[in-house]
């Protein structure tokens, strides 16, 4: 539907028409009122006039497309585990030049509890990329065209395995994803995420073993330990 191509009596047919599409109740009173208003008096504010444009474009847009990204259980675990800690939990994790911040939706969101996935910079700033169900379906926003399939790669890997993507994108990026400061301590560069944040996500084991195994790498280097030819040959 071309809204602007529309004049203003038929936006205000279309978006009486489609009034049962505005889900949120604030701007489904809110459209009433405008058509009620024109109804009475035929005539209404340019303001006016831009919010029937904006609720319009509401009503008709396409749904959103539907992603299965896999067993959301583990992630959501994690928020659960450090939203007793944390006020805010989100994670921050990128693969090339695109980052996505992932936290949990507020209680006076549209879908409570469910994972926001944005690009990284404040509110309102950000760009809403979708939401993903805690049953793993990835809502994808219009506004993540484009770059789909390297969200919905990110977010399988994330699903998948939160610990190994979490010292992946340290290892990237020289921060935590959890709560993105950089990565100062050696043990903490070593794993990729600090050990603070691992006992807050409850990935404290995680943490530990992933650094018995940086230290068994570092040791394992041929230049701090001479190998033998059946070694070379494994
Ligand atoms: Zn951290």
């Amino acid at each position: 539907m071309n809204i602007a191509s529309m004049t203003r009596p038929e936006q205000i047919t279309a978006l009486e028409a489609n009034l049962h599409d505005l889900t949120s109740a604030r701007s489904n009173a809110f459209a009433q009122d405008l058509i009620a208003q024109y109804k009475q008096t035929k005539r209404l504010s340019d303001k006016q006039w831009d919010w029937v444009a904006k609720l319009l474009g509401y009503a008709t847009r396409p749904d959103p497309e539907v992603k299965d990204v896999g067993d959301m259980a583990g992630a959501i675990a994690l928020f659960d585990k450090a939203g007793k800690t944390l006020k805010f939990p989100a994670v921050v994790i990128s693969q090339d030049d695109l980052t996505v911040r992932i936290s949990v939706a507020g209680s006076r969101s549209k879908a409570p509890g469910s994972l926001n996935v944005t690009s990284n910079e404040k509110y309102p700033d950000n760009t809403f990329y979708g939401r993903i169900s805690r049953a793993g379906a990835f809502e994808i926003n219009p506004a993540a065209d484009g770059q789909k399939d390297i969200l919905v790669g990110l977010l399988k890997e994330f699903a998948s395995d939160p610990a190994g993507a979490a010292s992946r994108h340290g290892h990237l990026t020289g921060r935590c994803c959890f709560c993105n400061l950089p990565l100062k301590q050696r043990q903490s560069t070593a794993v990729g995420y600090g050990e603070t944040c691992a006992q807050n996500w409850g990935l404290h084991t995680e943490w530990k073993n992933a650094l018995k195994d940086a230290q068994q790498r570092i040791v394992g280097e041929p230049t701090l330990q001479e190998q033998t030819p059946a070694q070379e040959a494994a």
